[in-house]
């Protein structure tokens, strides 16, 4: 039987940081670390950035949660980046890390792959510094709401990141197409929004509870977000080899897309 859509409310109640991040991204045993969407994600991200072609002044990362993987590469090449979530326990969650506090999640393993991709393993904490002195705000944020950043209104960013984040938050296609549009409003014409995340996915399991995921296809998102005004730059698909941890999350890829927003659109 198809699982029920796990709504906002849920979330800010049900979703444990600490039970996400040990199950996905624990060093050598989280699944993602271990079925390679991590490293698909991050060897990605590190391609992306480091031709310097995508630099500004503003990045948003939409649906951080309690992770920061995604600011690795991008922390360089940006002034200012700002991340933000629904739940208040993600937001404290990454602001334990960022804050260096007792008990904040032990990331270094991804840091010391990125810093190897970028040709010195050795400065991992000075990335890690690097990411906490660049991560400037930690944001409440509603892709469902036409300004998902309500009460605030932003000056549109340079570019924008999402990762796993709108599959999440969105019952089906149309309510993902939605989403969409509306992150779509925080970023400038011409500036690039960074997505990635997995398909053919139906739920993932966090703790003790399944939470829903709506089940992308390649040729869905292709459609959405050039319907949502985006030029594709770069398409990669990694079908899943590693099935051990399917009662995890049923997933059978991963994706990363580059797109960039069409000058004419508002
Ligand atoms: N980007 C992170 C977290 C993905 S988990 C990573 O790659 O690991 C999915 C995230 O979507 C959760 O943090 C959840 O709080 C967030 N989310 C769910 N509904 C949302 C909504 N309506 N608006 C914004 N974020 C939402």
């Amino acid at each position: 039987m198809a699982l029920d859509f796990t709504d906002k409310e849920i979330y800010q109640r049900d979703f444990d940081p600490r039970a996400y991040l040990d199950t996905y991204y624990a060093a050598d045993v989280g699944s993602f670390v271990t079925d390679e969407y991590l490293p698909f994600i991050l060897k990605n991200l590190f391609g992306t950035f480091a031709s310097g072609a995508i630099r500004g002044d503003t990045l948003i990362d939409i649906g951080s949660g309690p992770s920061i993987y995604q600011f690795l590469s991008a922390c360089e090449y940006f002034r200012e980046i700002i991340a933000t979530d629904y739940t208040d326990r993600n937001l404290q969650e990454l602001e334990k890390w960022l804050k260096k506090e007792p008990g904040a999640f032990d990331w270094s393993s991804a840091v010391k792959f990125v810093c190897e991709l970028e040709g010195d393993r050795e400065k991992w904490t000075e990335k890690e510094e690097k990411v906490r002195r660049t991560v400037t705000r930690l944001l409440k944020c509603d892709v469902t709401k036409s300004n998902p950043l309500e009460p605030l209104t932003l000056p549109q960013a340079d570019c924008l990141l999402t990762f796993l984040c709108l599959d999440a938050a969105c019952k089906d296609h149309e309510a993902f197409c939605c989403a969409l549009r509306n992150i779509t409003s925080l970023l400038k014409p011409g500036g690039y929004l960074v997505m990635g995340g997995v398909l053919g996915s139906s739920m993932y399991m966090v703790g003790q509870y399944p939470f829903f995921s709506l089940d992308l296809e390649k040729e869905f998102l292709e459609r959405a977000v050039c319907d949502a005004g985006y030029v594709v730059e770069r398409l990669e698909v990694q079908p899943r080899t590693d099935l051990t941890s399917m009662f995890l999350s049923d997933y059978k890829a991963s994706f990363f897309l580059l797109l960039r927003k069409q000058m004419d659109m508002k």
